[in-house]
């Protein structure tokens, strides 16, 4: 077992090299071999199941009820037509399934973690699926274990291994060969890290042992079967909707048919009757169609550069009314470059450095030694911060001569990292980190090599140069150093001696100043949150109209001397929080929170989790961001943005109006048809649809518009209004008058073609017109709905063709299903004259004209 093997001999077995990691080309011969390090997901659902789910639902069961009755009451025609279109409508429900499932695929792909591993002798990323066993990958605080690996180096590595042992608190890793013993429990292989288990703190090196299925949780089945899809809290009540409407449905039918029959009608006519009312007024496309648009927005998304993790966060995003946003490289670019630089208490140009004296010599050994990154001319890995410091220390850099001996990582609420070096066998501590963290812990300063007590004039001297810098948008960053004695004893970050901090420049990103100002005109509040000085952030918040005055910023430690409802009353007023941690971001989410805002968060760090996930739409950083934080997140901006929260947003609020504008049509296309029905019972005419009539229009002439509703172009101006509130219906009332108006007036215009032809020619003549103008109403008036305000003309006819071919498909099949014989037995239709297609075609104009007179209205508003 590897947990009692010495890590030479397991490089041995495993044919790899610790210092140099396996070549490429012995890599990618292994991944062959032994397939992707990924867990393999649980069966797929079978063609019948996934037939049953379906089919496995009210309306399914009732049309199979109505198929069946219809065959045993002499209607064999008309059975067949039922199951043609409960076969249709599962095939397409089937297909567009298979789709969003894909998408959903594609995107577990997108967001799959990387790993660092050791190739060639080279530092390099790869996805975590391509990892092989006997490569040698490094990890630090915030990273997935995406494999098995026995540890060979560990420093302060600490794992949280709560998927696999349930126990919440993080286990300290070491690299200790464990006495052979198979019984000993997962807990305690202190050498061994998990795939899926999270690094919290450290950082460690390791062999990979075992890869996908073979990995510890490969083997544990029930982690695998947890790919359900959530639904989202609209389909939700969708869902709850459309079962109403069923149930509604399914006790009017009954009383009509005990009423009828008390009336002495015939049981067929009754039946049919009541089978026409319930095709009539359930919305059979509305959930597949919503599910569709949702599926298609997230693919769109992930163009834009937001990845969506969680579906409802699509709808979230158009109430979202603050975002807070990091500003290290989503509001800037994330290119650090030292322009400036304080040393022998003096501050210089960067262009002019010259390495002369001891103190300078400590000071470049300090930037490069307590530095994790690497850089050579090609590539650059690691923190942008510490890749500015290699460049600026040059060729000055030895880190393999002086060896790190300790160290304690960098972690966002210290804000310093110490490392201990081993210079020509006398142990130095490093660090470095933000001025006023560091400066607490120097008692003395080094000048010109010499070291002086750090008097009180020194000290304001170096304060007083720090806010000039960050005056200038300069992120600063102080170094120090001293000589360990006792490496088990001392403590490494107190009385230290002072060398020296850079001023680096971060300029903006140049495209977020217009993203702020379309959040604002769109009212949203964007606030900066940030680790770094108060004056930094609040010169780039400047820059960027986040912040007019200093007194919109507040610092963390101000935070912390506030009670909750002093927060509450202060935070409308701030759009800076500076020197935070992540325990701040969450006060500042729950505070966003309770006084009522929809709020946006974004984080890259280990710690980012909780805030992520307090915030109604959690971002996490694609490239900076840790795996804990992207785990936490709604969604992953890959670029890093803050322009793609806007433009996500946007999206959102689309997605969002074209799913109402999809459920608004299908809504008016049911109601006509249950007015059509209701007023004929009402008035005791004959039935002017059969069942199969509306069927038909139900599920696959109107389905298409529906569908190009949902896809429709988006809003131009939808930045330009305020942000949906969260708990506003989907539809308003207007929305509702209009949408009864709508369904009334379809309602009349197909009676009335059935009541003028009924009298004149037969039954059959006057349903195959009805058929045509219900059909035809529904296909037209589907243009107006496209804008609750504006007229057709003016975002014009083409603008949506997606909407033009699918009613004139939709047309075609109707003029196919009157115009051709042999259908006509099948659906009971019958040739119009050329003078009443003419008037049909009249008539379904009807309640499109009056539907863009009626924008008259509420355009002038
Ligand atoms: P944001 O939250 O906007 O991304 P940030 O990146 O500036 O802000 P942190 O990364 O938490 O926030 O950094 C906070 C401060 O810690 C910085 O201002 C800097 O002084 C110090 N710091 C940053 N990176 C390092 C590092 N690698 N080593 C030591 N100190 C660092």
């Amino acid at each position: 077992m590897w947990h009692s093997k010495s890590i030479e001999d397991i490089s041995k077995t495993l044919n790899t090299n610790i210092k140099t990691g396996l070549s490429n080309s012995c890599a990618s011969k292994l991944l062959n071999e032994n397939g992707k390090n990924e867990l393999t997901e649980g069966s797929k659902r079978s063609l019948i199941k996934l037939i049953f789910d379906q089919i496995n639902n009210i309306l399914v069961y009732i049309l199979i009820l109505t198929g069946i009755i219809s065959f045993f009451l002499g209607e064999p025609e008309e059975s067949i037509i039922i199951f043609i279109v409960i076969i249709l409508n599962a095939t397409i429900g089937i297909i567009q399934e298979n789709k969003a499932e894909k998408s959903l695929e594609a995107l577990k792909n997108l967001s799959s973690p990387k790993a660092i591993v050791k190739r060639d002798n080279k530092i390099i990323e790869i996805s975590s699926k391509d990892l092989v066993v006997g490569d040698i990958i490094i990890l630090d605080a915030g990273r997935i274990i995406p494999a098995d690996i026995r540890f060979f180096e560990c420093v302060n590595l600490k794992v949280d291994e709560s998927a696999l042992t349930g126990e919440s608190l993080p286990t300290e890793k070491n690299t200790n060969i464990i006495s052979n013993n198979e019984s000993i429990p997962i807990a305690d292989r202190k050498n061994i890290g998990y795939m899926s288990t999270i690094v919290t703190y450290g950082r460690g090196e390791g062999i990979v042992v075992s890869t996908g299925m073979n990995t510890k949780i490969g083997k544990i089945a029930s982690f695998l079967n947890n790919s359900k899809n959530e639904l989202t809290p609209l389909q939700k009540k969708l869902n709850i909707l459309g079962k109403n409407i069923g149930i509604l449905t399914i006790i009017i039918c009954i009383i009509i048919m005990i009423v009828g029959l008390i009336q002495g009608n015939k049981l067929f006519d009754i039946f049919f009757i009541a089978i026409s009312l319930a095709v009539a007024a359930i919305p059979e496309g509305l959930s597949t169609i919503v599910a569709i648009v949702l599926a298609l927005g997230v693919q769109k998304m992930i163009k834009k550069n937001a990845i969506i993790r969680k579906l409802s966060s699509v709808e979230t995003l158009g109430s979202v009314n603050i975002i807070c946003s990091d500003k290290t490289g989503t509001l800037t670019v994330n290119k650090m470059t030292v322009i400036e630089y304080f040393i022998n208490n003096s501050k210089f140009d960067a262009r002019e450095f010259k390495n002369d004296d001891n103190t300078k010599k400590l000071f470049i050994r300090s930037m490069t030694l307590c530095n994790d990154a690497s850089y050579s001319n090609d590539e650059e890995v690691g923190d942008p911060t510490e890749i500015a410091l290699l460049k600026f220390a040059g060729k000055n850099i030895e880190n393999d001569t002086f060896k790190r001996i300790r160290e304690i990582p960098f972690d966002s609420d210290r804000k310093l990292m110490t490392t201990v070096n081993n210079i020509h066998d006398i142990f130095y501590s490093f660090t470095k980190g933000a001025l006023d963290n560091l400066l607490n812990l120097c008692d003395k300063i080094s000048i010109k090599g010499e070291i002086v007590e750090l008097t009180d004039d020194i000290r304001n001297n170096i304060l007083n140069t720090a806010e000039e810098m960050a005056n200038s948008a300069l992120r600063t960053l102080a170094f120090a150093y001293k000589e360990i004695i006792n490496l088990t004893k001392d403590n490494y970050e107190n009385n230290l001696i002072f060398l020296g901090m850079v001023g680096m420049i971060d300029p903006p990103r140049k495209e977020v100043k217009q993203s702020i100002e379309i959040a604002k005109r769109s009212g949203i509040k964007t606030i900066m949150i940030t680790g770094d000085h108060k004056n930094t952030a609040f010169a780039i918040g400047k820059e960027l109209n986040i912040a007019n005055d200093i007194s919109e910023t507040m610092l963390g430690s101000e935070i912390d001397k506030l009670t909750d409802d002093e927060l509450n009353n202060k935070i409308k007023n701030v759009t800076i929080f500076a020197r935070v941690s992540p325990e701040h971001k969450v006060k500042i989410v729950r505070a966003l929170k309770s006084v009522g805002n929809i709020v946006s968060m974004t984080g890259d760090g280990v710690n980012d989790a909780p805030s992520l996930k307090m915030a109604d739409v959690g971002i996490a950083m694609g490239i900076t961001g840790t795996d804990v934080c992207k785990n936490a997140s709604d969604i992953i901006l890959t670029d890093d943005n803050f322009k793609t929260i806007i433009t996500a947003v946007e999206e959102g609020r689309n997605i969002f109006n074209n799913i109402k504008k999809s459920i608004i049509f299908l809504l008016t296309c049911n109601l006509g048809e249950i007015l059509t029905i209701f007023i004929s019972i009402l008035f005791k005419f004959p039935v002017p649809l059969s069942p199969i009539h509306l069927l038909w229009i139900n599920l696959i002439t109107d389905s298409l518009p529906a569908l190009s509703l949902g896809v429709d172009t988006y809003d131009k101006n939808i930045m330009n209004n305020k942000p949906r509130k969260g708990n506003k219906n989907l539809i308003s009332k207007s929305n509702i008058i209009k949408l009864i108006l709508n369904g009334f007036i379809i309602g009349i215009v197909s009676i009335t073609s059935f009541l003028t032809r009924y009298k004149k020619v037969n039954l059959i003549y006057a349903q195959s017109m009805a058929f045509i103008v219900l059909s035809f109403s529904q296909l037209f008036l589907s243009l107006s709905i496209r804008s609750e305000k504006e007229y057709l003309f003016k975002i014009g006819l083409f603008s949506n063709m997606k909407l033009i071919y699918s009613i004139l498909l939709g047309v075609i099949i109707q003029i196919i299903l009157i115009k051709i014989p042999s259908f006509n037995s099948f659906f009971n239709t019958q040739n119009l004259s050329t003078n009443d297609w003419i008037i049909s075609i009249i008539l379904s104009l009807i309640p499109f004209i009056i539907s863009e007179l009626l924008k008259a209205f509420t355009h002038k508003k």
